[in-house]
């Protein structure tokens, strides 16, 4: 079986970042499953569809060209029907609605097979909500990040205005918060850690250390 390495967590717990750390280091493939529900919700958009049609999302979800590339720089750009949207992705609003349409039952198990074509020799770095419980259950790696709220809202911030986008740290602390509870308190996949997780909070850690934590966890 080829291995799978999944780190879940909420929003700013430095998944992202870590997680491509992770994987260079191991040489393994790397999987953002965020930014799947994320371009769908962006499709969504696109086509002007309704957010609580689920029939037409999941129509939506089979029918959007998702492709991950890296860069001349080492970035990885996500390009939604041919069209890089990597920016557009990135935004609070982006993470709304995927956190909206990722509520719905249909709309996750439509990104069931999509998220497992991934597992690939020689192995797996994914990072999301539910990937050591619902979508690798049988991962022989799993990991929880954390982070206090104060600390994600920040990273977040910082992130963000690196890219230029104007946001307020106030205002990206109530929107992390709305979201992280959605997402914990939805009736499907609830961002919960896996039984068998190993916990890691990140607060007040430098990147590099949480890196060698993870990288313990599968023995590297
Ligand atoms: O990780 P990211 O912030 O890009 O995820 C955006 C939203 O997508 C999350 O708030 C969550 O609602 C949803 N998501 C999910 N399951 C995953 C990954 C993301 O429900 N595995």
């Amino acid at each position: 079986e080829v291995p799978v390495l999944t780190i879940d967590g909420p929003s700013g717990s430095g998944k992202g970042t870590i997680s491509r750390m992770v994987a260079r280091r191991l040489g393994w493939h790397y999987l953002d499953s965020g930014a799947l529900y994320r371009a769908v919700g962006v499709a969504a958009a696109w086509g002007d569809l309704d957010l609580g049609d689920a029939g037409a999302l999941v129509r939506c979800t089979f029918d959007t060209a998702i492709d991950f590339r890296e860069d001349a720089s080492g970035e990885l750009r996500v390009l939604v029907n041919g069209n890089d949207a990597t920016d557009e992705l990135r935004t609070e609003t982006a993470g709304a609605v995927a956190s909206a349409i990722a509520a719905m039952p249909e709309v996750r198990t439509a990104l069931m097979d999509r998220q497992r074509a991934f597992r690939q020799p020689p192995g797996l770095v994914t990072d999301g909500r539910d990937m050591g419980t619902v979508i690798f259950p049988d991962a022989p790696f799993k990991v929880f990040l954390t982070a206090s709220a104060g600390e994600r809202a920040e990273r977040r911030y910082k992130q963000l205005k690196d890219k230029g986008v104007s946001v307020t740290l106030d205002g990206l602390l109530r929107e992390i918060l709305a979201r992280d509870a959605r997402d914990a308190n939805r009736a499907v996949a609830p961002l919960r850690p896996a039984g068998d997780a190993v916990h890691i909070d990140t607060t007040g850690i430098g990147i590099d250390e949480v890196v060698e934590r993870v990288l313990n966890v599968v023995g590297a």
